[in-house]
């Protein structure tokens, strides 16, 4: 199915996107998963190309781009040309918002600018040891001290938690209310903010993932974002777009993936014939381009929707929970089909294989998908 149009003046987007892909991102992609962490200076390159925070107003230095289909087409490039660790999206469009919707003018003067431009590096710290999908449930603690709050707590999981500079972190400020949270932001250097380990994935092994302690930081009342307890208000209104960022990459690697899958079983001859030839590859590998063209179709409605500033937190959580497990079935026949060589990390179907299994538990797994999904249904 054709998808809907994008404009001219996109297609030229996405052939520079494309080619900055090729050339910055993907020849450096093997030694950033051996380090396990991509180079500060890829943010810069991407903040000179204006592919940071495009949304954000020409006045702190960025595109002023609303139109949702732009992040969308980087979300694509990337994953058909560059690295999945290199998610330049997380910092653009999932946590820099935040400072946008809830932030102070002085804030977005003093933090804007340097996201835009990829000297300063951003991450959200919501999860910790025993509280992901209940974030109710989180033990980090903040409490009022004259001119400070003081905090408690660790975090972990956290994308970017190495690289980041600024951290949205959450924590409990109501001795009371389980949704009493407050986001902060916490900077670089501030005495008693301490990083743990860089963990070791299955997968996305460009990105770093952090465990993060904090032990008696006092954090000036100017870094609080956004409502104080209200914090976990705030984090909710990000939940569409996040979960339609994750379905637009979803879709794109189990496009790709079904590409290289395509690719390879026409070359690849077994007793006499192409694998393509073969009833089962062909069984498989047409049920999945069905689902895949018909969830493109529904993420780029979402899309649609999203940019007429309507897509609600049920259609997103829809998108996501498609997209996300027909990627999963995607990649697993992928490496089927090659055999073998599925198995073997020269071939890309093997780390497509471990990249994209996160995404069905990331930015909220599909058993909380099917929750939100069932309570609009149901209740
Ligand atoms: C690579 C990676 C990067 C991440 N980056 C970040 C980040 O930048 N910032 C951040 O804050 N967090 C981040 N996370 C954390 C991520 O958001 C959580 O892992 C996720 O929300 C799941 O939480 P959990 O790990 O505590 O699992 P749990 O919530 O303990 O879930 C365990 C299982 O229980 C199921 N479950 C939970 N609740 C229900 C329910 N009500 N009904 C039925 N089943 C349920 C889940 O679906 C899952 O199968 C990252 C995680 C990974 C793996």
């Amino acid at each position: 199915m054709q998808r809907l149009p994008f404009e001219a003046e996109m297609d030229m987007f996405r052939d520079a996107a494309r080619q900055f892909f090729q050339k910055e991102i993907r020849p450096h992609s093997e030694r950033w998963r051996e380090a396990n962490i991509v180079d500060r200076e890829a943010f810069l390159k991407a903040g000179e190309q204006g592919y940071l925070c495009m949304w954000a107003d020409e006045q702190y230095g960025g595109l002023g781009l609303k139109d949702f289909r732009y992040e969308q087409i980087l979300i694509e490039e990337n994953t058909f040309h560059g690295d999945p660790g290199y998610f330049i999206t997380l910092h653009s469009r999932l946590v820099a918002p935040y400072i946008e919707h809830f932030g102070t003018d002085e804030q977005k003067e003093r933090f804007l600018p340097k996201l835009i431009s990829g000297e300063s590096i951003i991450a959200i710290a919501m999860t910790e040891p025993d509280a992901g999908s209940d974030l109710a449930g989180m033990k980090s603690r903040a409490v009022e001290s004259g001119e400070d709050w003081v905090l408690n707590g660790s975090k972990t999981y956290i994308s970017n938690g190495i690289n980041a500079d600024v951290i949205i972190v959450a924590a409990k400020t109501h001795a009371n209310n389980p949704h009493g949270i407050t986001l902060f932001l916490v900077e670089r250097g501030m005495e008693g903010f301490e990083r743990g380990r860089n963990l070791k994935k299955m997968g996305m092994k460009s990105q770093d993932t952090a465990e993060l302690f904090f032990e008696n930081v006092r954090i000036p009342k100017k870094n609080v974002l956004g409502q104080v307890h209200g914090g976990f208000y705030h984090l909710m209104q990000g939940l569409a777009e996040e979960r339609l960022i994750a379905a637009c990459g979803n879709i794109a690697a189990a496009q790709h993936a079904l590409r290289i899958t395509r690719e390879f079983v026409k070359e690849r001859k077994v007793f006499g014939e192409p694998l393509s030839r073969m009833q089962n590859t062909r069984f498989v590998l047409a049920a999945l381009d069905a689902e895949i063209d018909m969830a493109q179709c529904y993420v780029d409605r979402c899309v649609q929707v999203h940019n007429e500033g309507k897509l609600n937190s049920v259609d997103a959580a829809r998108a996501k929970l498609l997209t996300s497990e027909i990627n999963g079935r995607m990649v697993d026949a992928g490496v089927q089909l090659h055999g073998g060589a599925g198995y073997m990390e020269e071939y890309e179907i093997c780390r497509l294989y471990q990249d994209e299994r996160v995404h069905r538990i990331l930015a909220g797994t599909s058993e909380i998908m099917k929750e939100i999904i069932a309570r609009d249904i149901l209740d």
